[in-house]
């Protein structure tokens, strides 16, 4: 299983939520603990991330939340899927989520309670919703390296190369934006190629 336990920096301990929330009781799906945090590979950051607890492994309702939501990447090794929730980008694995992109620690769970709204609205509709297991095929590094201006050594992106950011792209690990010499057009088709 994927996991993103590594990147976790959890903010001190009188700062989470203990205990199944009061008003998630009634659901099976529920939020054990609300975890906000910095992401480690920037500690200078002013970005807050989050991290849900659920008390069930949801694997099964995975294809559920994107047979409903449509704009939904699945990856059935994990399994995990990922997509975008009210512009921050959301990983739900077996048994938590996590957010990024906040202003501050209550803005990130006030946005994880209402997506875990939501899943538990999806889990409660599950009989009348088609799912939808199909995988996630991310694009080769050759397809991505093609947009690209190919200006290899210029390294604006961060990367040394063209080449790299292609692979870091295909890997999720960078966005299309990386590279400030890219023209609209292209900018439009690396996005709509990787599906974001
Ligand atoms: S900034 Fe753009 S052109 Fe320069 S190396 Fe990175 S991807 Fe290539």
């Amino acid at each position: 299983m994927l996991s993103l336990d590594h990147h976790f920096r959890v903010i001190p301990h009188h700062r989470r939520r203990s205990g199944i929330l009061d008003e998630w009781a009634e659901y099976s799906m529920q939020a054990i603990e609300l975890i906000p945090f910095r992401p480690d590979c920037n500690v200078s950051s002013e970005v807050v991330n989050v991290k849900a607890v659920l008390n069930r492994d949801m694997s099964d309702l995975l294809p559920y939340v994107k047979g409903e939501l449509g704009a939904v990447k699945y990856f059935p090794h994990g399994p995990h899927i990922k997509f975008v929730f009210k512009g921050h980008p959301v990983t739900v694995f077996r048994d938590y989520f996590a957010m990024g992109g906040f202003a501050d620690g209550d803005a990130a769970c006030a946005c994880a309670r209402e997506l875990l709204g939501l899943l538990q609205d999806i889990e409660r509709r599950k009989d009348r919703i088609t799912p939808d297991a199909t995988p996630h095929n991310p694009p080769t590094v050759l397809d991505v390296f093609k947009l690209l201006p190919r200006k290899t050594g210029c390294s604006q992106c961060g990367h040394q190369t063209c080449l790299a950011l292609a692979t870091a792209l295909t890997r999720e690990e960078a966005v299309p934006t990386a590279c400030p010499r890219m023209d609209p057009e292209s900018l439009a088709g690396l996005k709509a190629l990787l599906g974001v």
